[in-house]
């Protein structure tokens, strides 16, 4: 059980945990637990004192020997579009961002699974970090808590697409998933898990028989010039994760989303929009096209001309492939994941724009 100081973290705790933690510890009542978890999760609660349907005597014990989360804001950037981007701080001083994307119909979350990430996409701020760690369970949902209390609105979908790849942690982010369905009631239809495209873990996800959407980061439709862009392909080329795609949609029958990055002269010519959609053909998916936002990178990256954009989509349409171009939110902050992060450490903002995590 995660402590900080000598007090016990509760958040990432399920309702089974902290309904065994107040007996065993406490002395308390099993519903007591299940009195926490409501607090905590469906109410977004930090402080024992607000939660008032629990003897002040208990509150007072909850304050000696417990502590909800350990992490807290440390910087927030809100644009004039309704996002909000924020930056964690964890108990052991690391940072992770996370941000919520209000819209007519929905509210959702982009979080993030890993401190810093390993995978080296060439076009991706956090992969300039490297590695640092995975987290748990509760900093993951407490990503959500946090962004929840900033909403005015209930959180309704989910995507785990921020910094780090969620099927190197996914342990700990089916947890997270798992507790957001339990204790927040949002259902795994609305919750999405992108991927670079670790292969057997697309497996491992679908085993769980679960309705998550897989999004798929394809960003190329052959191995040279995905091999190019991101380092994953050396291990899992782009046959291979097709067909795990695939196969993930026959066992959760969710359409998969492929992610299109599109770079000028790198992976946006007709050409490539052909052979995208021969690869894709038969495979019940969407492809969402992003226009690479232009910022200096040491690939020197760019941005293509919409009418380039305009005639990749058409190829893939035309070929019976549903195609998306995603709207681009947050455009007056540092609306790249990995950004904020670089600037609240006192670095330079990364010279690489992040489009997935
Ligand atoms: S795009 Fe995602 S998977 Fe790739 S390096 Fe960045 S955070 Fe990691």
């Amino acid at each position: 059980m995660p402590t900080t100081e000598t007090r016990t973290v509760l958040v990432g705790l399920s309702r089974a945990q902290l309904r065994e933690w107040v007996v065993a510890t406490l002395g308390e009542p099993a519903y007591r637990g299940t009195q926490l978890a409501q607090w905590i999760y469906a109410k977004a609660v930090t402080e024992f004192s607000a939660m008032t349907d629990l003897p002040a005597a208990l509150r007072t014990r909850l304050n000696e020997c417990a502590l909800v989360s350990p992490n807290a804001i440390s910087a927030t950037q809100r644009s004039k579009d309704g996002t909000v981007k924020c930056l964690l701080r964890l108990a052991d001083g690391n940072e992770v961002e996370c941000v919520l994307l209000p819209y007519d119909d929905r509210v959702s979350v982009c979080l993030s699974t890993q401190v810093g990430c390993a995978m080296g996409c060439r076009f991706c701020a956090t992969a300039q970090g490297g590695y640092t760690r995975n987290l748990t369970a509760g900093e993951i949902v407490d990503q959500l808590l946090h962004l929840q209390r900033l909403s005015e609105r209930r959180i309704t979908h989910v995507v785990l697409m921020g910094m780090g790849e969620p099927l190197l942690n996914l342990e700990n982010a089916l947890d997270a998933l798992r507790l957001m369905h339990d204790e927040l009631g949002i259902g795994y239809r609305r919750m999405t898990v992108s991927t670079v495209g670790i292969v057997p873990k697309i497996y491992a996800l679908a085993a769980q028989n679960l309705p998550i959407t897989l999004a798929v980061s394809l960003h190329a439709p052959d191995d040279e010039t995905r091999a190019k862009i991101m380092p994953v392909n050396r291990k899992w080329g782009v046959d291979v994760l097709i067909q795990a795609a695939r196969d993930y949609f026959e066992a959760t029958k969710r359409r998969i989303t492929f992610e299109y990055l599109l770079l000028r002269g790198v992976n946006d010519t007709p050409e490539h929009a052909q052979q995208l959609a021969a690869k894709l053909r038969g495979v019940p998916c969407l492809v969402n096209l992003i226009p690479f936002n232009y910022v200096p990178t040491p690939d020197g990256f760019q941005r293509p001309e919409a009418a380039r954009v305009r005639r990749f989509r058409a190829i893939l349409e035309a070929a019976g492939i549903e195609t998306t171009q995603r709207v681009e939110r947050g455009h007056d902050i540092d609306a790249a994941c990995g950004q904020l992060r670089g600037k609240h450490l006192g670095k330079p903002i990364p010279q690489v724009v992040q489009v997935r995590g």
